[in-house]
């Protein structure tokens, strides 16, 4: 649930993502078969390799993105790597612009989006690249056993309609251009035309020469695209144990219970992808998680086998990334103006010293951990840090006009935040 709910703060703060990109590695990348040809390797034997090489093309592909700014300037950007059962990652990334360069019109999706087969005179190579990689099938009657279909229908949606212009549809989805001028490539002895085409970026398709498809997000499905794909559960495999027939014609004792584990499957790529520490859900803006807690109610992480006064004195002293926030508010004057949530915006937490200081460049998005409303104190408490700003202690937090109050809550009271039903609008505007 927290990428999740990374991934809502980053959509709270930069309006609905814009582009959806499946970045897929290319098992025949000449990085990669350079190394393994002159060994005698397959691809398999060197996940690590797959890894590492498909780890600089993501972080290059976000620098296109990011830096370079090719399709736009850019608000924000998150992407979570997810890896198939043969093991193989790839990525999915979601693109918010900034408003000047939404895809409003049929022209501005046109000049990023494209959805033919290019000319093999005029733009051979790529014409190979979409040949190669941005193809689907065949399948339907065609090929009734490629993985797309399901009941005799293609899951995907291909083949797709010719369309002499790009529209977008009421639906909120484009259309994208797919003219019917007769440019086929045969694939296993079957046409494919405009209508199989993946839709790409060519400037993307070129560089990184791979399964590289770009579509325009349809706003309305924005959720959907961050629960379906940035919130990705693990892949599960069941494995089960049968006694074999042999066994039941020996005479032995068959027993009818099966055994069925409920195993988490990892690949030796997805191994490797972590143990090198690398990202699998990756968010820029980063989103500071913003942690707070009652007087006295701090988390102290130990071993279990350590001695309590060695562990008191540990952490004797030290502040919490809270308490650490009333000290910058009692140091700094440009904290005063604000609250908890907007200080990431200003400044920066440094885990090493337990301090804030004023951020020299970027910055974050906040997010405060979730309380529910039955938590008592701590609940109030939350409240009050959305609309107090610069307290130097939990006492000046409790002060209202000149007034120390002996809870959080009379302190919200006297703030005139529950006042009405503004407590409950406010925490089921937050569950929404
Ligand atoms: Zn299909």
């Amino acid at each position: 649930m927290q990428n999740y709910q990374d991934a809502m703060a980053i959509c709270r703060w930069a309006g609905f993502p814009d582009l959806f990109i499946t970045f897929t590695v290319n098992p025949k990348w000449p990085e990669m078969t350079r190394f393994l040809e002159a060994r005698q390797l397959r691809i398999e034997d060197r996940p690590d390799i797959v890894t590492r090489i498909f780890k600089m093309k993501i972080d290059l592909l976000i620098k296109d993105i990011r830096k370079e700014e090719i399709f736009g300037s850019v608000k924000a950007v998150l992407y979570t790597i997810e890896f198939q059962k043969q093991g193989l990652p790839h990525a999915h990334i979601l693109v918010f612009l900034a408003n000047k360069d939404k895809l409003s019109t049929a022209k501005d999706i046109d000049n990023i989006i494209s959805a033919e087969i290019p000319d093999k005179e005029a733009q051979p190579e790529l014409h190979d690249v979409v040949v190669n990689y941005m193809l689907h099938g065949p399948c339907g009657i065609a090929n009734p056993h490629s993985p797309c279909m399901d009941k005799g229908i293609c899951t995907k949606q291909f083949p797709k309609n010719f369309n002499s212009t790009t529209v977008i549809h009421e639906d909120g989805y484009p259309r994208y251009k797919r003219k019917d001028n007769g440019v086929h490539v045969m694939k296993n002895g079957i046409p494919l035309d405009n209508r199989y085409v993946i839709p790409y970026n060519i400037t993307l398709l070129l560089k990184y020469g791979a399964h590289i498809n770009v579509e325009r997000c349809n706003q309305g499905d924005s959720i959907k695209y961050l629960f379906k794909y940035v919130n990705k559960g693990y892949d599960r495999v069941t494995a089960a144990f049968y006694t074999q027939a042999d066994d039941v014609s020996e005479g032995l004792v068959h027993d009818e219970i099966k055994m069925f584990f409920d195993c988490r499957y990892v690949s030796s790529c997805e191994s490797v992808w972590r143990i090198l520490g690398f990202d699998i859900n990756y968010r820029n803006p980063f989103v500071e998680r913003l942690s707070f807690h009652l007087p006295n109610h701090q988390m102290v992480v130990f071993e279990e086998n350590e001695d309590l006064q060695d562990v008191m004195s540990r952490n004797n002293g030290k502040p919490t990334m809270f308490e650490a926030w009333f000290i910058a508010n009692a140091k700094y004057e440009n904290a005063k103006g604000l609250t908890y949530s907007e200080f990431p915006m200003k400044f920066t937490y440094h885990k090493d010293t337990c301090e804030w200081t004023p951020r020299k460049k970027g910055f974050s998005i906040e997010r405060m951990y979730y309380t529910p409303p039955g938590s008592g104190e701590s609940y109030y408490l939350r409240m009050l840090l959305a609309t107090i700003k610069g307290p130097t202690s939990y006492k000046s937090l409790r002060t209202v006009n000149g007034v120390y109050h002996n809870s959080f809550r009379d302190a919200c009271y006297a703030l005139g935040l529950l006042d009405d039903d503004k407590e409950y609008t406010d925490a089921i505007l937050e569950a929404a």
